[in-house]
C-alpha cells in the first residue's frame, strides 16, 4: 500500500509565547527549538514546561525530529489520539527515534550497564566526604508522587546527594524528561553519564537531548576518567563541549566544581546561554557604537530620520535599563524629556506599541506608570507599525531579542539567563494605577 503524504502542522500556538510557523520552528538554532521541544515534554508529563496547540483544531503538539538530509530537523506533530478530522492530521505517531528507541528497551538492564554502575560507585566512594550510596535501589520522594531507582544515588558529607543515571543509546525523550524533572523537583544534582557516544560521527537524538539538557555538556566515564577519578580521590569526568561544528577536545572535570543551575542539570561550561547572550552583543556593537557619534539629525546606519529616532530611543531605553543613563535621541537630560518630546511632536507615534512593549520588558517598566505612559497612550497614532510587517520592529527584535523577541526572552528565563536590564521589576504600578483608576469610575 502506498503511503499517504505525511502533512505538516503549519502552526503551533505556544502559551506563554505566540504562535510559531513551521517555517520558523526549521529556521531556528538546533537549542533554540531543542528547548522548545524539552520543555514541550516536560510539561505534558505534568511537570513544569510549555504547552503547544495546533492552530488548526487546538490539540496539543509536540515537536519531533525528522532525519533530513543527515540532520535533525524539527517539526510540530499531534500527540496520538489527536483529532483525525484536523487538516494538519499525519495519521501515524511512531517515528524513527521511537522506533530505534523501543528496539533498546530490552536491553537497559545489561551486564555491562551494571559494570558501568558499580565502577562509579566505587569511585564515588574513594571521596573522603562520602557517607553512603546506592545503586539501582528504590529512592523515596519528597517533593514526587512517586520515587525512583537511580542508577546511582550517593550522599557526600558537605556536598549533599546526587544521582547519576546511564544514558543508553535509543533512550525516549519522554523518559529522559521524566527523569530530569523528577530530580529537578527533588533538588538532587542529575548527572547523565553518555554510553557509547562517538563525537567522531553525527549524535544521534536521544543524546543531543541529554547534552542540551546539560547546556552542550556531554559527559562520559572513559578509562583516563577512571585514572584522574583515582588519583584525585573523588568522581572525575570527561566532558565534551559542544562548539558549532561537533565538539571541543575532551576536558577532565571534577564533579564537585561543576555549575548546579535551577535545573539540577550540572554543567562545566555554559554553551548555550553564553554563546548566544555573547552573539546578541556582537549584533548590537555597531549600533552603540554609531550611536555614540551620532548627531541626532543625520542618519544613522543608512535609516531615514524617523526610523534613525526610533532606535537611538530604543537604545537609550535599554542603556538606562542597564544602569548606564544615556539619551541616543536628544539634547534633552534624561530619556523621560526624549521620549516626551518625539511623542508629542508625533515623530515616534507610529511606534507606541512597540515602545511600550519594549520599556514593558526592562527594569524601566515603571516609566509605563508615569507621565511617559500618558504620552505613549495619548500619542499613538492608529496605524501602529506591527511586528509583522515592520522592518523597523524586525530589526530591533533582532538587536534587543531579550525584550523584543518572544522566544529567545522565554528562553533566556529558562535558563535563568535574562539580563538585569531585561527583567521587568514589577511591573505591577501600571497594574495598580490602571485598577485604581477603574475602581474611581465605579
Ligand atoms: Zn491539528
Amino acid at each position: 500500500m502506498a503511503r499517504k503524504p505525511q502533512r505538516i502542522i503549519e502552526a503551533a500556538l505556544i502559551e506563554g509565547i505566540g504562535p510559531i510557523m513551521a517555517r520558523d520552528l526549521l529556521a531556528m538554532p538546533e537549542d533554540r527549538w531543542g528547548l522548545l521541544r524539552d520543555r514541550i515534554t516536560d510539561r505534558r508529563h505534568g511537570k513544569d514546561g510549555l504547552v503547544a496547540r495546533c492552530m488548526a483544531c487546538e490539540g496539543e503538539v509536540y515537536i519531533r525530529t525528522a532525519r533530513l538530509g543527515g540532520t535533525s530537523r524539527p517539526l510540530f506533530a499531534h500527540y496520538s489520539g489527536s483529532d483525525p478530522d484536523c487538516p494538519w492530521h499525519h495519521g501515524r505517531n511512531a517515528m524513527p527515534d521511537d522506533v530505534r528507541a523501543a528496539q533498546y528497551q530490552g536491553r537497559q538492564e545489561s551486564t555491562f550497564h551494571r559494570l558501568m554502575c558499580e565502577q562509579i560507585a566505587e569511585l564515588v566512594a574513594l571521596d573522603e566526604r562520602h557517607i553512603r550510596h546506592t545503586i539501582a535501589e528504590y529512592l523515596p520522594p519528597t517533593e514526587n508522587a512517586h520515587g525512583r531507582y537511580p542508577d546511582i544515588y550517593v550522599e557526600w558529607e558537605g556536598y549533599g546527594a546526587f544521582a547519576i543515571e546511564f544514558q543508553l543509546s535509543g533512550t525516549f525523550q519522554t523518559e529522559i524528561s521524566a527523569r530530569c524533572k523528577h530530580y529537578e523537583y527533588e533538588g538532587i544534582p542529575l548527572l547523565w553519564i553518555l554510553f557509547g557516544m562517538d563525537t567522531s560521527a553525527d549524535v544521534q537524538q536521544s543524546f543531543r537531548d541529554v547534552i542540551r539538557r546539560h547546556r552542550g555538556n556531554a559527559f562520559v566515564l572513559d578509562p583516563s576518567a577512571v585514572a584522574a577519578s583515582k588519583e584525585q580521590k573523588t568522581l572525575v569526568l570527561t566532558c565534551y563541549l559542544r562548539n558549532d561544528e561537533g565538539f571541543d577536545a575532551p576536558k577532565l572535570v571534577r564533579f564537585d566544581e561543576l555549575t548546579i543551575p535551577r535545573s539540577k542539570l550540572p554543567f562545566h561550561e555554559d554553551r548555550i546561554a553564553t554563546p548566544l547572550l555573547a552573539e546578541i552583543e556582537g549584533r548590537r556593537r555597531p549600533w552603540f557604537e554609531a550611536l555614540a557619534d551620532w548627531d541626532h539629525f543625520g542618519s544613522l546606519c543608512d535609516l531615514e530620520r524617523p526610523q534613525s529616532l526610533l532606535v537611538a530611543a530604543a537604545f537609550s531605553i535599554v542603556a538606562t535599563a542597564n544602569g548606564k543613563e544615556r539619551n541616543y535621541a536628544s539634547g534633552h537630560p534624561n530619556i523621560r524629556a526624549m521620549l516626551n518630546t518625539y511623542l508629542h511632536s508625533g515623530t515616534l507615534s507610529p511606534y507606541t506599541n512597540l515602545l511600550t512593549k519594549l520599556i514593558a520588558n526592562t527594569s524601566m517598566a515603571d516609566l509605563l506608570a508615569t507621565k511617559v505612559g500618558d504620552h505613549l497612550r495619548r500619542h499613538s497614532a492608529d496605524h501602529q507599525k506591527d511586528e509583522q510587517s515592520s522592518a523597523e520592529w524586525r530589526l530591533l527584535r533582532h538587536l534587543l531579542p531579550e525584550a523584543l523577541d518572544p522566544v529567545i526572552r522565554d528562553e533566556l528565563k529558562y535558563l535563568d539567563a535574562l539580563p538585569g536590564w531585561a527583567i521587568a521589576k514589577d511591573a505591577s504600578p501600571v497594574q495598580l494605577s490602571r485598577q485604581h483608576a477603574e475602581s474611581q469610575l465605579i
